[in-house]
């Protein structure tokens, strides 16, 4: 629902703002198009109709993974693709993965949508329309949403304005009601974009792309490490656990031979050390790009290497390659 022009035409006819939000209690609720916003009185409705989408992002596409795992096509009115991921956990937890911008212009060479080049930014109700598809999809699964990661196409932290206004109302009593604890926040390391969520009052979780644990090696995955180096990323990483009091979390793409060797475990240890950080080790999943996810006696003796230094990763395991939903393969094919 573009908030903005619906604001605009709900003015012009002296409607009351309070329009908006009974709107989204309709998105809500399963409505597919105005006629179904029942508590609007029918003449809106029909004008409406006439003037714009309920929902932002055309669906073009869906598929259905083996693990339950859905994926939906979007497709804005100005042809803007983007992909919105809603993974099936046990015990009825459902996390979305929702994308930011429509394609990426940060290039990290293992990731599709960094192959796919820049997209415009997506508007805070374009990523609040995904939440509400996955809300009513998780209720139709006989579950409930519970939680946001900034996970899909784009870089979160280059479209902060949109990323927070939509996180607010994410955790907002009037919007999903989510906890700010299961919303996050994943960046390649955009610090502007980490100071600002520092001073920022909305307790979100920050989760960095991480991914080497030298300069060479990560400046060679990320190109955006020339610009932000890691000794720079970590102070930003510092401070906003100095001031805010929360935990970051690092994410880290294991890659077969590039860096899964125990010295990269022991190096990022180091860089780890007086710090309040918790690392995810992630599975690589398949793009077009020239890496090979680690082995798993690889893994396994990476993770054992960070263990005996005192660290205690967990690992995420990948879901939904098999319709090309799983981290780093959301490239709009569809
Ligand atoms: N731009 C943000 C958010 C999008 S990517 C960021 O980089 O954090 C979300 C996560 O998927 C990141 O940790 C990213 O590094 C990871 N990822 C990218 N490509 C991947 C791949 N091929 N396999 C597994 N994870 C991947």
């Amino acid at each position: 629902m573009d908030v903005a022009r619906l604001t605009r035409l709900l003015e012009g006819w002296g409607e009351p703002a309070y329009r908006i939000t009974q709107a989204r209690q309709a998105q809500r609720a399963g409505a597919v198009s105005w006629s179904d916003v029942t508590a609007f009185p029918r003449v809106l409705r029909t004008r409406l109709d006439q003037e714009l989408p309920l929902w932002s992002g055309e669906i073009s596409a869906r598929a259905e993974s083996t693990d339950a795992t859905v994926k939906w096509g979007l497709r804005g009115e100005d042809g803007t693709f983007w992909e919105a991921v809603l993974i099936a956990h046990a015990r009825g937890r459902r996390t979305l993965c929702v994308s930011s911008q429509g394609g990426c212009a940060l290039a990290c060479r293992f990731c599709a949508t960094g192959a796919m080049g820049p997209g415009r930014d997506l508007a805070a109700s374009e990523i609040i329309d995904q939440a509400l598809l996955a809300a009513v999809e998780a209720d139709a699964q006989g579950s409930r949403l519970t939680n946001v990661v900034y996970m899909g196409m784009g870089e979160p932290l280059q479209n902060a304005d949109a990323v927070l206004d939509a996180a607010r109302w994410l955790t907002a009593a009037d919007g999903l009601g989510l906890s700010a604890r299961r919303v996050a926040i994943s960046t390649v390391g955009w610090v502007p974009g980490i100071s600002r969520l520092t001073r920022d009052p909305l307790p979100v979780r920050l989760a960095i792309s991480l991914h080497a644990a030298d300069d060479e090696t990560r400046s060679e995955l990320m190109p955006i490490n020339v610009r932000y180096p890691i000794a720079n990323l970590l102070a930003a990483c510092r401070r906003y656990r100095d001031t805010t009091g929360r935990r970051v979390f690092i994410e880290y793409l294991l890659l077969d031979g590039v860096n899964d060797d125990p010295i990269d475990a022991r190096r990022l240890a180091a860089l780890l050390r007086d710090g309040d950080f918790h690392v995810n080790l992630i599975e690589y999943n398949p793009t077009s790009g020239p890496y090979r996810a680690s082995p798993p006696e690889r893994r396994e003796r990476f993770a054992e290497a960070l263990a005996a230094e005192g660290l205690r990763p967990s690992i995420r395991h990948s879901r939904g390659a098999d319709i090309a939903a799983a981290c780093g393969q959301l490239a709009g094919d569809g």
